[in-house]
């Protein structure tokens, strides 16, 4: 795998159009960078709520029989990579149930923090838990609601979780769209005729031919039933802290999220990263696909070319044997391959949107020089990556974050580089609306908006990587800012 954070989960939803499953199977596909461990959908005809699910990539995990099987005008599905809960099929969503108040079907997208306190309580009831997913507390939250009617029940199970949490849930006859009230994890509105739709990116809106309408905001609760469209807020206001990796690297470029253009995020966090980590080059080459579009930002800020000095092969798949140890090294030579025309006897600027633990990063800096560069100045489009986050988002144990246990020349000189430098907090925040007073940067300061219960860490996958020391309340202190020292070797 290459170095990454990894992609939480993606949801889809759609209510008032014939094809209604055929559709989410297509958003979903648009989604799948979001999360390749499995994929469901959920369709209601009016009258009862079928669903199936599977491990794997959407087309592996549906065919026709499958989707022929889920008739009716409304469907939501779901896409995951598990952050909390094991990789099984019992843990992929829709989870779906019968209850008092009815159905009810749900995809979650984030990570519910006090989801084990929560399941304690109800097992101390008699709950029955069906699988290990943080999400499935909130369906027994719903159905052992004493309010009367579907949404208040929604409302009163949903009060009681904190966190991230984008869910998109249906019953019978309505198609329920939440975002949490700080925003951690996207959510679009879109129209498609007269049918409404639900989804995490609008790359998924493009691909069914389905026009962006608004977000969801977040507290936002918006019920969708042949009456139309409802929307209420029955949440306390909470500081927004929406996650600004999305922007970085998660959401496709083609996407807008949070309201903003990522390409042009994207693009606007390598021109600043030009004006703050210049360099004397010859050319920027991006790693692909992730740096394309700070490195045309970087290239346009810095007039330098950018070249595409390193090639992807797309059509590695996860089939891929990973070697013995003794040849691991191709495991990114399968991935990425050098141009040798562009980078020999060249000073290159490799741009990149992130680096994690750095291994990736150290071979593709070595594979460069290997191809006859001259010098190699690795330059990341956002801030080192010092905490692990917990809403909704893989990512590994403190102590293997490269940025959390080394200096900036101990990084330069790990990587083999002849310099390295991150975009400063500064030039993240100010590339997006509202910057700092509207988004999550806890992996870059470790100073967490939601706080973490310790004992979570005994339920939660997620929460298995912290080290001893219980997560920061928001008051610590953050990191000191490194961004602007390059080091030179
Ligand atoms: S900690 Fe990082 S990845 Fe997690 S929500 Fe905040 S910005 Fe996003």
């Amino acid at each position: 795998m290459l170095d990454k954070f990894r992609e939480e989960c993606g949801v889809f939803g759609i209510f008032g159009h014939p094809e209604a499953s055929n559709l989410t199977y297509l958003g979903l596909y648009a989604l799948q960078h979001r999360g390749q461990e499995s994929a469901g959908i959920a369709a209601s005809d009016g009258t009862s709520v079928r669903h199936h699910k599977a491990m794997g990539y959407v087309n592996e995990a549906f065919n026709s029989d499958a989707l022929a099987k889920l008739p009716g005008s409304l469907a939501i599905g779901h896409v995951r990579y598990s952050t909390a809960g094991e990789s099984l099929v019992a843990n992929a969503h829709p989870i779906v149930v019968d209850s008092v108040h009815g159905q009810l079907a749900v995809c979650h997208n984030g990570n519910l923090v006090n989801a084990g306190e929560l399941r304690d309580a109800l097992v101390r009831t008699g709950a029955i838990f069906q699988t290990s997913s943080d999400t499935e507390v909130v369906v027994h939250l719903f159905a052992r609601s004493r309010e009367e009617g579907v949404e208040t029940a929604v409302v009163d199970a949903i009060s009681q979780v904190r966190g991230a949490f984008s869910f998109v849930m249906m019953t019978r006859d309505r198609v329920i769209g939440v975002r949490d009230p700080h925003g951690f994890r996207p959510l679009a509105l879109g129209r498609l005729g007269d049918a409404w739709v639900v989804c995490s990116e609008t790359c998924a809106l493009d691909l069914i031919g389905a026009t962006y309408v608004r977000d969801v905001e977040p507290g936002e609760l918006v019920i969708i039933s042949k009456a139309g469209l409802k929307s209420i807020k029955p949440f306390a206001p909470a500081r927004q802290s929406q996650c600004i990796f999305e922007h970085v690297y998660f959401s496709r470029p083609d996407s807008y999220v949070f309201g903003e253009s990522v390409n042009e995020v994207r693009t606007q966090l390598g021109r600043a990263l030009a004006r703050e980590a210049s360099v004397e080059a010859d050319v920027i080459v991006p790693i692909p696909d992730s740096g394309v579009c700070a490195a045309i930002g970087y290239a346009e800020a810095s007039d330098i070319p950018m070249r595409m000095g390193l090639i992807r092969n797309h059509y590695v798949g996860r089939t891929f044997i990973e070697p013995q140890q003794s040849i691991r090294h191709f495991g990114v030579r399968v991935k990425l391959n050098p141009v040798r025309s562009i980078l020999e006897g060249q000073r290159v600027v490799l741009v990149d949107d992130s680096i994690v633990r750095g291994t990736t990063s150290r071979k593709i800096v070595r594979m460069v020089r290997g191809a006859g560069a001259r010098e190699v100045h690795m330059r990341i489009s956002c801030p080192p990556t010092v905490s692990p986050c917990f809403y909704g988002v893989d990512t590994p144990r403190r102590s293997e974050l490269i940025a959390a246990t080394h200096t900036l020349e101990e990084i330069r000189k790990y990587l083999d580089a002849d310099s390295v430098a991150y975009l400063s907090l500064d030039g993240l925040t100010d590339a997006v609306r509202g910057g700092k007073s509207k988004y999550c940067t806890s992996c870059y300061t470790g100073v967490y908006p939601v706080a973490f219960p310790r004992d979570e860490a005994a339920y939660l996958q997620l929460a298995l990587k912290l080290n001893p020391e219980p997560a920061k309340a928001e008051t610590s202190a953050p990191i000191a800012d490194l961004a602007k020292q390059i080091v030179v070797g």
